[in-house]
C-alpha cells in the first residue's frame, strides 16, 4: 500500500490538475490503479475527455475537420483554462486540437 501512495503523490506532483481532477481523492486513484491491475491495459476505461498518453514513434499532426465545425481543443479542455475553439484535428487521437497547442499535445502524448 505505501508504494501505491507514493505513485499517487509522484503522479500528483507530476501533473496536479489531471490528478486532482480524475482522481479527487486518493481512494479514486487506487481504485483506477486496481482497475488497471486487473482488466489489462487492453480493457482499461477511458475517461471520455482524457486522452491516455500512447507512447510511440507516430507524430501527431493536425489536419482540418472536413465538416468545418468549430470544436474546443482538447489540451486546452485539460489545462482547465481559457478554451480555444478549432477546426483541426489530430490524426492520431482524433480529437479537436488546436494548431497553438499542438506542440504541448505532442510532448504530453509521447511521454513514455
Ligand atoms: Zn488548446
Ligand atoms: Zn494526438
Amino acid at each position: 500500500m505505501v508504494s501505491v501512495h507514493n505513485a499517487y503523490i509522484i503522479a500528483k506532483d507530476s501533473n496536479t490538475d489531471y490528478v486532482q481532477r480524475t482522481w479527487p481523492g486518493f481512494k479514486g486513484f487506487v481504485e483506477d490503479l486496481v482497475d488497471d491491475l486487473t482488466y489489462g491495459v487492453q480493457t482499461r476505461r477511458q475517461p471520455s475527455i482524457m486522452l491516455q498518453p500512447h507512447p510511440g514513434n507516430q507524430l501527431h499532426t493536425l489536419y482540418t475537420r472536413p465538416d468545418g465545425l468549430y470544436k474546443v481543443c482538447n489540451e486546452c479542455s485539460l489545462q482547465g483554462k481559457q478554451k480555444k475553439t478549432t477546426t483541426k484535428m489530430c490524426n492520431v487521437c482524433q480529437a479537436p486540437i488546436d494548431v497553438k497547442c499542438l506542440q504541448k499535445h505532442q510532448e504530453r502524448m509521447l511521454v513514455g
